[in-house]
């Protein structure tokens, strides 16, 4: 069993955490020198059937005063008017610049309630209990918040840490495997672009029963990648460009289905392993590397092609905000374990 804290990152991966969630709390509240009264639950009515009141009362059992606001699930909730919901029940509840936020749900809870933390009273404290192996993966590290507008996803948002992510893997037994397949692509990403030694563990795995047995680690070795890429660059610049790899083509496929179609890591694996077909034609990496990115996909389950030409995405590739500026810069995984920053324009995705 993995029982890691990045003590520089307040990340702690513990199987069974959940039930410590208060200890651990004024723990960090001790570490920082802060003195909480109250907090603010947020979460989302599936989660919360499940692990809402768990929580709540350990947090009431270690003292604190404790109120949770729960939303509905899914994507279609991370809006603006939700967010007001939000603001407004934490107004009428008095929550004031020493109270605290958690988040306790997926990545939509998160950066939904990340947001409302980075912007109640100018920002409060808050902290996540990811409940979806994207957040725990994903979402959970690198202090991007947001929320959707009607025209894209995440077009407001901010650049604003939580003070601690507690990450407990039991949590994912009531996880559908739709869901579960959906982070592994993440994690599949973390290895293409970084660890050949996770990549070939992961070749190794052959059910849902064996991949929980080396979850803890699986999740350890992925929150440090993306730990270690976004504090080389924690603005988003450089670097943290290779966390996109698979996602200008991910994003389009997305966007080209109105984001019904797929979900998000599902489109991302389609764009990973167009992407690197698109390398292979460009004479850029050796055909094996193209078998292995689809047969790691095809492994678990994730999809790796779809009707829809690339010709047909570039208008979404234009418009995708992490694409503007001069020259599109793209990723490609020249070898198993290690992603690489190209620059090239349209005539890379079309013969
Ligand atoms: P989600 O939050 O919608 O969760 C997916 C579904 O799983 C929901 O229906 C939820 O109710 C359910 N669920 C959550 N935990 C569960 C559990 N333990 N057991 C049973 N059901 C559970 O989606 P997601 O995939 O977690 O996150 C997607 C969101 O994350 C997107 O909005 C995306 O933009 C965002 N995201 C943010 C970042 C970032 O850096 N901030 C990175 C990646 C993704
Ligand atoms: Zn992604």
């Amino acid at each position: 069993n993995v029982k890691t804290k990045f003590s520089d990152y307040n990340i702690v991966i513990e199987n069974g955490i959940l039930a410590n969630a208060g200890e651990l709390i004024v723990e960090m509240m001790k570490e920082k020198a802060l003195s909480i009264g109250k907090i603010f639950i947020v979460t989302d009515s599936t989660v919360d059937k499940i692990y809402g009141e768990k929580v709540k009362e350990n947090l009431e059992e270690t003292g604190f005063d404790v109120f949770k606001y729960v939303i509905n699930p899914g994507e279609d909730a991370k809006n603006i008017l939700t967010l007001a919901g939000i603001y407004t029940e934490m107004v009428e509840l008095g929550i004031s610049r020493s109270d605290m936020i958690v988040a306790l749900g997926g990545g939509v809870v998160g950066d939904l309630a990340g947001f409302a933390a980075a912007t109640y009273l100018r920002g409060i404290e808050y902290i996540q209990i990811p409940t979806t192996l994207l957040a725990q993966v994903d979402s959970s590290v690198g202090g991007k918040t947001a929320i959707d507008l009607p025209q894209g996803k995440n077009l407001v948002g901010s650049f604003y840490s939580s003070s601690l992510v507690l990450i407990d893997s039991e949590v994912l037994s009531t996880l559908n495997n739709r869901n579960l397949t959906n982070g592994m692509a993440e994690v599949i990403k973390y290895s293409l672009i970084k660890d050949r030694d996770l990549f070939d563990k992961l070749t190794e795995i052959n059910s849902r029963e064996e991949l929980m047995s080396s979850i803890d680690e699986i999740i350890y070795r992925s929150c440090s990648i993306k730990k270690e890429i976004v504090q080389r660059d924690e603005f988003d610049h450089g670097d943290r460009m290779l966390l996109n790899f698979g996602h200008t083509l991910g994003h389009a496929i997305e966007a080209h289905y109105k984001f019904k179609k797929y979900l998000h890591g599902e489109a991302v694996a389609i764009g990973m392993s167009r992407i690197t077909e698109c390398a292979y034609k460009n004479k850029m990496i050796d055909e094996k590397v193209l078998i292995e990115v689809r047969s790691i996909m095809k492994h678990y389950g994730l999809p790796i092609s779809d009707e829809v030409e690339n010709k047909e995405l570039l208008t979404y590739i234009a418009k995708d905000k992490k694409n503007f500026g001069s020259g599109l810069k793209l990723i490609i995984v020249d070898e198993i374990g290690n992603g690489k920053i190209i620059e090239a324009n349209t005539d890379f995705f079309v013969e």
